[in-house]
Order: structure tokens, then sequence, then C-alpha cells
């Protein structure tokens, strides 16, 4: 049992190296990243290095996402990473809001530089200094472009994905004639992101607008999606942002309108980080380890020869590859592990913990019937399996099919119940803190001032996470200030 160290409990315990998620939460998510091999710290202190497994992850959000922002009319492109200092400036709520986060280039070729540059922590004034140039007239709008990029931020408090002081991300740039049209694009993309959790990353969120405190610097207007962790702990998944003429006041971005006046345009900008793989790790795990929502996973279905004498090896081996190739013909990702020396319950285990969603067993005696087992990495034991599957091409391609389905579901019904069961409907602020203190969402009508805001997340840690989109009918009074509230609000502790 057990090879290089690595043992497994007798089937039902978890891989040896990541404390069980009920124990200590923390722990458990530095655990699977370490253990799934997902990724590593960096060097310098805040960075982190993203390991093949995880990189398929953030290469599973990226296609999806990709095809929609092509779908809707957006253009790829890339903006250099160093922006002058003096770009920066130019907006005056931006540069307040950034500076604290600026990396800053002051030398070149062993030089100091006569004005340091930035690396980009956003691109907004790296790209509206070139939509000023690109904008002439009411025909070149609405401009419609992304690019996938690494931005660096100085951060503070990190945690691999979750907030790290460089992260990969797209972000979408957008310029429209009217407001109108703007607030359209922040809506849309912002649903657009609501989608790709919910239906790809089962993970069920609660998509609203920031406060003013939380929006980003130079907006007028901040959507976000907001996800709940398994420790309940909210998280910002996406942003998508309506910027006003903001920053085309400060770039002077003009066009010639069909009335023949120079007009400033509207703008938006909307983002989504390595930060959702966090998100993703951390809404499904459980104490096995990693489980991935199977439309994401990298891997869906690990196959596993399993024979002891040689003769037996060679044929559930070739089985197992002729499955594979089927698998992979009818557009299913698997992989074979064929690897020796390792026991089928440490196989099991360790696939287990690297969250594949399906496994499928062919044993000597499943190839006298040809058929195999096929497991569920959502429900353990033999609940979770279905025997004697035919192993022939169709019937298992279309059973594996609504396998990964059914978990996909299963996943987001689950998710779902936990957060509707942790949001909890608050009318004072005792009972604010009373939630909090359980550490569930709070939710409650709001109208309070900005000091309120902060004085209570000094008091609870908690933050205003936003105004749900979706919002009981009627007015309420507000938790705080009794006074008459038109929208409600969450609060919660955040990562
Ligand atoms: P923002 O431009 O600040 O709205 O950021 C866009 C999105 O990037 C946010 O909604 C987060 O999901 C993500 N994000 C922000 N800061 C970080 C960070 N330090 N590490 C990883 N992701 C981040």
């Amino acid at each position: 049992k057990g090879g290089k160290g690595q043992k497994h409990k007798g089937g039902k315990g978890h891989e040896e190296g990541v404390t069980p998620r009920s124990e200590d939460f923390g722990k458990w998510y530095l655990d699977v990243l370490k253990a799934a091999e997902l990724a590593d710290y960096g060097p310098v202190r805040g960075t982190m290095v993203i390991r093949p497994y995880g990189y398929a992850i953030w290469e599973q959000v990226q296609s999806w996402l990709d095809t929609e922002f092509k779908r809707t009319g957006h253009q790829n492109c890339y903006f250099p990473q160093l922006i002058p200092y003096s770009f920066i400036e130019k907006e005056s709520n931006h540069v307040e809001g950034f500076s604290p986060e600026l990396a800053l280039v002051t030398q070149g070729g062993g030089k100091e530089l006569e004005e340091p540059l930035v690396m980009r922590p956003t691109s907004e004034t790296m790209v509206n200094h070139m939509f000023s140039q690109w904008v002439k007239s009411y025909r070149d709008l609405p401009l419609l472009v992304n690019q996938w990029c690494n931005v660096t931020r100085w951060e503070m408090r990190t945690r691999p994905f979750v907030r790290t002081l460089e992260f990969l991300w797209q972000e979408g740039h957008t310029a429209h004639s009217t407001a109108e049209e703007a607030e359209e694009e922040t809506v849309r993309m912002i649903r657009m992101y609501e989608e790709f959790a919910t239906k790809m990353a089962a993970m069920p969120v609660v998509t609203g607008r920031k406060s003013k405190i939380e929006s980003f610097a130079g907006a007028d207007c901040t959507y976000t999606i907001e996800a709940m962790m398994g420790d309940k702990r909210a998280l910002q998944a996406g942003t998508s942002h309506n910027l006003g003429q903001n920053f085309a006041k400060a770039f002077d971005i003009k066009y010639l309108d069909q009335d023949g006046e120079l007009k400033h345009v509207h703008q938006t900008s909307w983002g989504v980080s390595t930060r959702m793989v966090g998100g993703i790790i951390m809404s499904h795990g459980d104490d096995k380890g990693l489980k991935l929502p199977p439309f994401l996973a990298p891997i869906q279905v690990v196959i596993l020869p399993i024979g002891k004498k040689e003769d037996q090896l060679k044929a559930v081996n070739a089985c197992a590859q002729e499955v594979h190739d089927a698998l992979q013909a009818s557009g299913i990702r698997c992989k074979v592990d064929s690897s020796t020396g390792k026991s089928p319950g440490w196989k099991f285990n360790y696939w287990e913990m690297k969250g594949v969603p399906v496994r499928i067993e062919i044993g000597a005696r499943d190839l006298e019937t040809n058929s195999c087992v096929v497991a569920r990495r959502d429900k353990p034991g033999k609940d979770g399996k279905t025997f004697g599957v035919p192993v022939e091409s169709e019937s298992l391609a279309n059973l594996v099919k609504s396998t990964l389905a059914s978990i996909q579901d299963g996943m987001l019904e689950e998710a779902k119940q936990f957060r509707d069961s942790n949001i909890v409907d608050v009318a004072t602020y005792e009972e604010l803190k009373a939630a909090v203190e359980e550490g569930k969402w709070a939710r409650g009508y709001w109208v309070g001032s900005d000091e309120l805001e902060e004085k209570i997340k000094e008091e609870t840690g908690a933050t205003l996470r936003c105004f749900p989109f979706e919002q009981p009918a009627g007015d309420g009074q507000c938790f705080m200030t009794q006074a008459e509230a038109k929208e409600v609000a969450i609060f919660a502790k955040s990562y």
C-alpha cells in the first residue's frame, strides 16, 4: 500500500498532506494547491507560480470567456505593460485609488529614467491614450477591445490565486457614443460573468452594484459578482465598470457626432482574473481535496486499468487505451493512469484529491464481460458507482456525458443551497453583528452613509458586498438608520 511516502487511509481517508477542509479551511486551501499541483509560491513575496494543472483550469476559464467576448463583437489586442507615470496621474480618482499599489520602474539600461514607468495595475490610462487617437467620428464607435495579460498590484495581504502581486486576467475596454449604450455594455458583461460562474463553474453568485466606497477608482459605477466560498466568506469574482466620461475627459477622447458636434465618448471596462480559479477551488472542495466542476475540469475522466499479473495488465491497459480514444473522440477530456508501483487504492485517492469528476475502473474480470465500472467523485463509495457498464464506445460515452452533466448540476444545486441557507435577513445592526459573528452573510435595507459603512467594517470586519440586482418587492427600513430605504444590501466578510 502506498508509494513514495504518500499513504491513504483505507479508502475513506484523505491524501496525506491535505488537512481536512472541515478542520481548517485556510490550511486545507494551501495544502490542496500543493498536493494537487496547482500552484507554488514564487520567490518574491506575494507572487505565485501557476503549475500546469492549475494553468489548465485557467485555460478552461479563458476558452469560454474568449468565445463569448468574440461572439458579442469584442476583438483581442495587446497594449504594453510599461505605462508612463504621467498617464496614471491624469484621472484624479484613479491615481488616488491605485497609488498605494503601484510598482514603479525607475531604472533602465543601468540609468535612472527621466520619468518613472508603472507596471500596469490595469490599462485604462494606456488604452485611453490610444483610444484618443483612434476615435474620430461616430463611425468608429462602439470600439470594443479586450486583452489577456498580466497585471501588477502591490498587495499587502496575499493568498495564491485569490490575491497576488502579479496576476493574469482579461481586461475589456469599450467606448460608446451614448451613456445608455455604455450602461447596457456594463450590464451585459457582468451578466456574462454571472453566466460563466453559474453555468461553467457551478458557482452561484449574487450579482449587484458596489457601494461608492467599494467601486473601482475612476468609475461612475461598478457591478460585481459575489460568490460564497466554502467557509462562507465572500469572493468578488469579477467586476464590470461604467466609467462614464471620466477617462474620456482626462484623455480627451472625442468623436464627431452625426449632428456635427464634438462629444466625449462613454466608456466601460471589465475584468476576470486568475482569482476565479481560487474561487472554484474554495467553492467546491471537500475533505478529500479538490472537486472540479466537470465543465471546467482539465481531466474529466481518469481511466484506471487494474491488474496484477503481467498478461492481465497488458490486456487491461489495451482496453483502457481503447476506451480513452473513444471517449476523447466524442469530446471528453480523459487520461489513462497506467503508472506502475502504486496500488489501485492509492490511485483512487490521488485522483479524487485532484478533483477529477469521473473515474473508470477496468479490471481483469471486467474484460471477460467487456464492461467497466464508472465511479463519481461527488458520491463516495458504492452509491456513486455504476457496475457492468459495457465498454462498447457509444453507450459508455453517453453514460459518461450524462454523468458529467449530472455532477455539474448537483454541484451547482449544492452550492446554491449552501449559499441560500447562509444569507440572513437583518432588520437591526444587532442582527447584522450576530449574523456576521456566525460567519454568515447579512442582507438588509440600507441607506446608510459612507461613514456608517466604514463603521460596520471597523466594528464587524464585514464590508458592503453589493446591492443585488434581484431585490425584494417593496421598500423597507434601513437596519442602521431606520430611514426609508429602497434597496437591500449584502454585508459579509470577504477575501
Ligand atoms: P478591478 O480592476 O479592481 O475591478 O479587478 C478586476 C477583477 O480582478 C476583480 O473583480 C478581481 O476578481 C480580480 N482581482 C483584483 N485584484 C486582484 C489580485 N490582487 N489578485 C487576483 N485577482 C485580482
